[in-house]
Order: C-alpha cells, then structure tokens, then sequence
C-alpha cells in the first residue's frame, strides 16, 4: 500500500506558484490578486477561508476577504462581486459556499466574471471544461488529478467509481476522469447498489460526506482509492468517508484524510489565480 501524499505534492505547487508570482511581479509589475466573499458566521467556512487566505499570503497573492452578515440581501452580495469584476487589482474572485438558504446560489455564481471564476463554478467554465477546452476547474477534482499524475497513475481505460454527485466535487471529478478516457460510473444517494459499483472499480473517488461510508468488502484488492471526503467527529477528529484502518491494507494507493486532497484544493486555487492573474492584460484590452 502505498500513500498519495498531498501533503508534499501542494507543498512542491505551492512553491512553484510562489515562483511565478515573482515572475508576474519582476516581469509584468503585477501582484496577482483574489478576493473572497464570507457570508454568514459559519465555523468551517471562516476556517477555510482563513487556510485560503494564509496560503495566498504565503504565495505572494494579494487577498481580501468581503465578510458580510448571514443577513445580507442577494443585491448587496451582486453589488460586491460588481465591484470586484470591475477592480483591475482582483484578477480571482471566489464565493465562499455554502451560502444562506434565502440566496440564489446560482444566481450569484453566474454574477462572476467567467474569467475571473477561480473556483470554476460558473456556466461558462463547467461548459468550456466538460468540453475539454481551456477552462478554469474546479479546484479539488483538479487537485484529485494532479496527485494521480504526481504517481503515474493514468486513467485512460480504467474503471473508475465517483461516489458524490455534486457540483462542485462529483460531477466535474467525473468529467475530468472521462476527459482522460476513464470509464465512469458516478454514485449517489439514490444508487440502489453502491458496493456492486465500487467493487468492480480499478479507482474510486468518493466526496460523499458520509463518515466510513467506503468500507473493506467494497473495495477490490488493488484498487486506487481516493478520499474526498472531510468530516469531523464529535471528538474534533477530521477524517474522510473511507474507513481508512481497514480500506488502506487492500489498496495499491490510497490518500489519507488529513493530508491527501484538502491541502490539493488550496495549492490548486492558488494555481488558478495565477492562471487569472496571467490573463489580466487580454481581460483588460
Ligand atoms: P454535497 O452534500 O453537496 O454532495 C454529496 C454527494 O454525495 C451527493 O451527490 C449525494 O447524493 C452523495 N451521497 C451522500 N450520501 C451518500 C451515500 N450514502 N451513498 C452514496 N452517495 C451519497 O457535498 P460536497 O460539497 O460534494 O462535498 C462532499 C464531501 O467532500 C464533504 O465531506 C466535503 O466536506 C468534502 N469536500 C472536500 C474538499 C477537499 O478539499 N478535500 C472540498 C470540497 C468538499
């Protein structure tokens, strides 16, 4: 069993990104830059907004956070993220999610500018990437990737189970597996035989948010498993959706909850505001 160490891959990104930010700033005189937008009073959010802005800081990235009250109308949120379309400084814009129940998430993902869309939520961007063309993706399936390539591991021609059908973790982890030639069946919470898909599978990627959901007997000796997945227990413990302890024997790699796909996401979102950052001088032509 070996461990797909994401830990050490988006420590070696995160000084790459650091890197070109140099570059940006010695070459183009520009300090790339992010804005995040925080509603409510949500431990996790504020937690993971704060990992996000560190690892900017840490990068050289400009970052503001827009905290507003959980109160806050839908206008003021789009008055906000108008404002950060317009601002030649902001080059990533992101949207904490989730958002309170009286806001449009949708509505106020497709109030961003499709080219300053770091996270990859907007229309254009699942459009343009589920097609395969140049997109901004989303940052945990990205990370998901980017560890397997780290490892060698192509997917072209395996059989691969997402379990999660979201929109921000299991439907674009299942296109990007498909883009690379993968044979996908994605799971939810309507799949009436979850172990039947599981077990026949060469890798699963499972973002469910169900604590031990993927257990021994439903994964075949061998297999890749990657875990998605952050829950934390009543005793403060994070841990994912595999049960680790007994899953990991039986696999030829497995990541590890922490330190497998969540420090991805981050060095992944900082990549993409790079990418943005780049684009600056054709987005303001
Ligand atoms: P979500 O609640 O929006 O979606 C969960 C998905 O899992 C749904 O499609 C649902 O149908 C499916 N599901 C739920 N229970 C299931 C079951 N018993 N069997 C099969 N499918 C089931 O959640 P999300 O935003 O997609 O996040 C999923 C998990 O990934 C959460 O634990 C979240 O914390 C984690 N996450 C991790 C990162 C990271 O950086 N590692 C980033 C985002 C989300």
């Amino acid at each position: 069993m070996n461990i797909l160490d994401g830990k050490a891959l988006s420590q070696k990104i995160k000084e790459e990104v650091k890197l070109e930010t140099q570059k940006l700033q010695a070459e183009k005189n520009i300090t790339p830059g992010l804005a995040v937008i925080l509603v409510g009073n949500d431990p996790a959010s504020a937690a993971y907004v704060g990992m996000k802005s560190k690892a900017c800081k840490d990068a050289g990235i400009y970052s503001i956070v827009h905290e507003m009250p959980e109160t806050i109308s839908q206008e003021s949120i789009l008055e906000i993220l108008s404002m950060m379309n317009k601002n030649p400084n902001i080059d990533g814009i992101l949207v904490q999610l989730p958002l309170p129940k009286h806001i449009d998430t949708t509505a106020i993902l497709e109030a961003i500018d499709p080219k300053k869309d770091v996270d990859g939520f907007h229309a254009y961007n699942v459009g343009r990437m589920t097609s395969g063309l140049d997109a901004f993706v989303p940052a945990t399936p990205y990370g998901v990737m980017e560890l397997l390539k780290e490892y060698n591991i192509d997917p072209q021609g395996k059989d691969v189970c997402v379990v999660g059908a979201s929109d921000i973790v299991g439907k674009p982890m299942g296109t990007l597996l498909l883009n690379a030639n993968a044979t996908v069946t994605t799971c939810h919470i309507y799949t009436k035989d979850l172990k039947a898909h599981t077990s026949k599978a060469d890798i699963i990627c499972v973002g469910a948010g169900v604590v031990n959901l993927i257990k021994e007997d439903m994964v075949k000796e061998g297999a890749i498993v990657v875990d998605i997945g952050i829950n934390r227990l009543d005793n403060g413990k994070l841990v994912g959706d595999v049960d680790f302890e007994n899953v990991a024997p039986k696999c030829s790699y497995i990541t590890p909850v922490p330190g497998g796909v969540g420090p991805m996401t981050i060095a992944m979102l900082l990549k993409n505001t790079i990418k943005a950052a780049k684009m600056r001088e054709s987005r303001e032509k």
